[in-house]
């Protein structure tokens, strides 16, 4: 007897569903957030869009790290906002701290001059570098660059997708992101791509260089990468700035965790720019994914609709499909700053205009 076509719910029924997965096989993933006790209402507001949209299907667990412990007041708010399992994590922030493995992880490693930092703090604040002068985020980006996928509330799991208070996501996301990440061998998932400010990472590209001199065998001569995306140059003799923007990120731990991305983190870490100048984790993340991951291990999210103020990511077509709120015209996609145009560059056989829905 021949099966009976059911009427496609757009993928909404027919796609991965937990309720249609074994529990054993599902990935190992979970939303990794960071953040304050003063984010309450912001990250309330966030949770209640990315249940919304998205886990309220799926039950992912939340892994939510801070620096200092949060306080019964902040958990009380945010438990109600899940049926999911959610894990309170704090940072261990001195090397002395069992869990911090010999390393310094929020604070000055013993190699950093403090009052060089502190100097260059306010020589940055003088020139108007986007949070130069703002101690807590040089701590934020390093944490974020070298740390949070060796936290221990973080072992068990696979992969990740880093969330932020005051992020809102516009669209349904009907299928399992992280299963689909695992099928495709997918290592790293953005949605927005723009290009850094320069004030931020003078030195950043050829302290990138030293590395690359002790690892030639990254620099593949096959363009099985994204290196074109951030140096157009053959010799990869300049940074253009591109960079996958890392408050939205769907990634493979593994991939942090591998050696050589802890080895390029060590080199960065020990030539002190996260301290005298504003290194951010979007641009270390970018650079070691363009180095170390293939072209096709690299996925943009088209599909999923995003705010992290300023900027919009809104899918081009058939949005109503999956009941988008925003208007792709705000989209900063093919806008001056967005570095999708060199990036779509990369993927000549990728359909824009009809992305696979
Ligand atoms: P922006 O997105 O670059 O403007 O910076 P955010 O202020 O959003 O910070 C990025 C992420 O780090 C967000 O998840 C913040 O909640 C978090 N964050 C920033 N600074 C701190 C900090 O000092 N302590 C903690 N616990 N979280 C921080
Ligand atoms: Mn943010």
């Amino acid at each position: 007897q021949a099966a009976v076509p059911q009427p496609n719910d757009r993928g909404r029924v027919t796609g991965n569903r937990l309720d249609n997965v074994d529990p054993k096989k599902k990935v190992k993933a979970c939303i990794v957030i960071l953040a304050r006790d003063s984010d309450l209402q912001s990250l309330r507001e966030t949770m209640r869009g990315f249940e919304d949209r998205f886990n309220r299907r799926f039950h992912y667990p939340y892994v939510i790290l801070n620096e200092e412990p949060f306080t019964e007041e902040f958990k009380n708010g945010i438990r109600p906002m899940t049926d999911s399992e959610i894990k309170f994590g704090q940072v261990p922030k001195e090397a002395s701290d069992p869990q911090a493995k010999g390393m310094t992880w929020w604070g000055y490693p013993p190699f950093i001059d403090q009052e060089r930092a502190a100097r260059e703090r306010a020589e940055m604040g003088k020139n108007n570098v986007p949070y130069g002068d703002k101690e807590s985020y040089h701590h934020m980006c390093r944490f974020q660059s070298g740390f949070f996928f060796r936290h221990p509330l973080l072992d068990e799991y696979e992969y990740y997708w880093r969330v932020e208070p005051h992020v809102k996501f516009f669209c349904d996301i009907d299928y399992d992101v992280f299963q689909m990440m695992k099928d495709n061998d997918l290592k790293y998932g953005f949605n927005i791509a723009i290009a850094e400010s320069p004030s931020t990472i003078p030195t950043l590209w050829e302290t990138v260089m030293k590395f690359v001199d002790k690892h030639p065998e990254l620099v593949k001569p096959n363009d099985d990468n994204v290196l074109r995306l951030i140096s157009s140059s053959s010799d990869l003799d300049h940074y253009n700035g591109c960079h996958f923007w890392s408050n939205f990120e769907i990634g493979s731990l593994d991939f942090f965790r591998s050696p050589l991305y802890l080895e390029f983190f060590n080199h960065l870490d020990q030539a002190g720019g996260f301290f005298y100048e504003r290194w951010g984790d979007a641009p270390v993340h970018s650079i070691a994914a363009a180095l170390m991951l293939k072209r096709s291990e690299i996925h943009f999210f088209n599909d999923i609709g995003y705010q992290h103020f300023p900027l919009n990511h809104c899918p081009s077509e058939p949005y109503l499909q999956k009941k988008c709120i925003c208007n792709s015209e705000d989209s900063i996609d093919w806008k001056i700053g967005s570095c999708l145009v060199p990036y779509a560059g990369l993927y000549p056989d990728y359909k824009w205009d009809e992305e696979t829905y």
